[in-house]
């Protein structure tokens, strides 16, 4: 084993903590499919060790004031910075992820994160109704012992963007990372720790969905924030339901990039591009229908097939490489069905195969003349594959875009500001960029709707969001009563 073996497999009441019982879960670098980690899935008994901890260490929690539970999010911010590059590296070897992107994009963004809560903490404010001579105010209670569930794509960034808002608001939090991307995550707990959590207040432990479901399940646990695919969204919803817990859902997406005939070109080029390869693609909402006027189709292809064709595909561990491995072979594999079914329908401008090199590298794939019917067009293929289509007017777009089960997010470049304004209004989408793509700062909301879920990440709402309010109504005088 390496150097990037964690001291255990689960975070638990302010320390490491293994039980070898649970089934192994092997941590592979996706560039080489070499294993880099070994860990173990929870067995019952730390699962329940979590949640006991985390039922103890909230109630000293909240009975802080909340400018002190601030304090910690920052120096825990303050700490990842400073190991930014460590961390950066970490996730590479978890994800596969370009080093290029990992210190601008993870530990990075989840910092900003715990800053930004880490201000908002000393900020829960309820409010007041004057009635004459009684008055009312509500106070923002903490939920309690949450649940935060991640994907594979940003297990740092996840951890982070769940834990920042919930601990702000006097939670404590249980997090289980996928399976497939395990060390992130313990990285977070065990630097909030060092930052002065108390025990319990974060704690992760490993395992796949039969270890979310029992921390879902368990009359403990207030509310979950799942990050994941939208069926797994609906079975962790209906766990939730039958307890009676709120939730938050970040699922899947299959969103609109619109370039009109108006727009810079090099720029919409650049959207797009980020909107599809940043991450190999493995990116929630990410814009992959780029509907082009067709006006500007060819110019556009063409500059599009020279960016993609210059790209740099490598080692993910050379900070000049900009496209690396998927998280793992079954994605590759499913990426690479997608492709090939794709190829008998639409026009394959450039890429389209797996590369000749070890591990799970998918080439920059970009569609052309794709159509509205095609799977391509409405499944989620989370892989480095783009489809442009084309269409003629504002209102044709707008229907064509919100024809989807989905509604994450939604990209429009136009030069045109009335335009851009009216549409953002109509697309039916959580998050509308308008001449950018795929920035999420921690003061702006960011979530779902239709399919793709419900409930914000970042942003005062996403704090709120941990909190349930109590109304307390002050009567001043006599009490009338008629009897
Ligand atoms: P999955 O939906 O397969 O898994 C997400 C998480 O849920 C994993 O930790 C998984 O465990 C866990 N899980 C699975 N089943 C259950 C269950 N029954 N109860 C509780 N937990 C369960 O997603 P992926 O990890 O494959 O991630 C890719 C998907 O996530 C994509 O569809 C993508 O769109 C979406 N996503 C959404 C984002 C957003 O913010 N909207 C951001 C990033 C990704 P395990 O995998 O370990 O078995």
């Amino acid at each position: 084993m390496t150097d990037l073996q964690p001291p255990a497999s689960h975070f638990i009441d302010g320390a490491f903590t293994e039980d070898a019982a649970g089934d192994p879960i092997d941590s592979m670098f996706p560039a080489t499919g070499e294993t880099v980690a070994r860990l173990h899935a929870a067995t019952p008994a730390i699962v329940e060790a979590a949640l006991a901890s985390a039922t103890a260490g909230q109630a000293a929690w909240a009975a802080m004031d909340g400018a002190a539970r601030g304090r910690v999010l920052c120096r825990a911010a303050g700490l990842m910075r400073d190991r930014n590059r460590a961390l950066s590296l970490l996730e590479t070897y978890d994800t596969g992820k370009p080093l290029q992107e990992t210190l601008v994009a993870d530990a990075a963004s989840g910092a900003d994160t715990l800053d930004y809560f880490g201000g908002l903490a000393a900020d829960l404010t309820g409010t007041t109704l004057p009635l004459g001579r009684d008055w009312a105010y509500t106070l923002r209670e903490p939920l309690g012992v949450c649940v935060g569930i991640g994907a594979w794509n940003y297990p740092t960034q996840i951890a982070c963007w769940k834990a920042a808002p919930a601990l702000a608001a006097g939670n404590a939090m249980v997090f289980k990372p996928s399976e497939i991307t395990p060390l992130g995550a313990l990285q977070v707990a065990a630097i909030l720790h060092e930052a002065g959590l108390p025990p319990g207040v974060f704690n992760v432990l490993q395992g796949g969905g039969d270890v979310g479901a029992a921390l879902v399940d368990d009359p403990r646990v207030a509310k979950v924030s799942l990050t994941g695919s939208a069926e797994t969204g609906r079975r962790v919803y209906s766990l939730a339901a039958q307890g009676m817990k709120q939730a938050t859902m970040e699922l899947g997406g299959k969103s609109p990039l619109i370039v009109f005939d108006d727009a810079g070109l090099d720029d919409a080029v650049a959207g797009a591009l980020l909107g599809n390869m940043y991450s190999a693609g493995q990116i929630c909402s990410n814009g992959t229908r780029v509907f082009v006027q067709r006006s500007v189709l060819a110019p556009f292809l063409d500059r599009l097939k020279a960016r993609v064709e210059a790209m740099i595909v490598g080692d993910p561990r050379d900070e000049a490489t900009q496209l690396g491995p998927l998280v793992s072979e079954t994605q590759m594999h499913r990426v690479l069905g997608f492709v090939d079914r794709g190829r008998t329908a639409a026009r394959l401008v450039t890429g389209g195969h797996r590369l000749d090199r070890p591990g799970f590298y998918v080439a920059p794939t970009v569609f052309a003349d794709v159509t509205d019917d095609m799977e391509i067009a409405r499944e989620e293929i989370f892989g480095p594959v783009m489809s442009v289509l084309s269409f003629e007017t504002e209102a044709e777009v707008t229907a064509r875009a919100n024809a989807t089960p989905y509604g994450l997010s939604a990209g429009i470049f136009t030069a045109d500001l009335t335009r851009a304004h009216r549409m953002a209004q109509r697309l039916q989408a959580g998050t509308v960029w308008i001449n950018a793509y795929n920035l999420t700062p921690a003061g702006m909301p960011f979530g779902g709707v239709k399919a793709s879920g419900f409930g914000r990440e970042n942003a005062r709402a996403a704090m709120e969001s941990y909190t349930r309010t109590k109304s307390v109504y002050v009567g001043m005088g006599p009490v009338d009563a008629p009897y």
